[in-house]
């Protein structure tokens, strides 16, 4: 289980970079806060994981 740096919480969020193909399962997993999305710019450095509780991305 992945933890957050920050709080210590395991509310997780993998964040998906760039424009995906929307689908029913994804949807799912953005619904059940699995997955967020980081938006369409790609650079490098970007986090992979986002805490639903505290908003840190790392
Ligand atoms: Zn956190």
């Amino acid at each position: 289980m992945t933890e957050c740096p920050k709080c210590g919480g395991t509310d997780i969020a993998m964040i998906l970079w760039g424009l995906p193909q929307m689908s029913k399962d994804l949807e799912k997993k953005v619904k059940d806060k699995k997955i967020v999305f980081g938006g369409c710019c790609v650079s490098s450095g970007d986090p992979k994981l986002e805490c639903n509780d505290c908003g840190w991305r790392y």
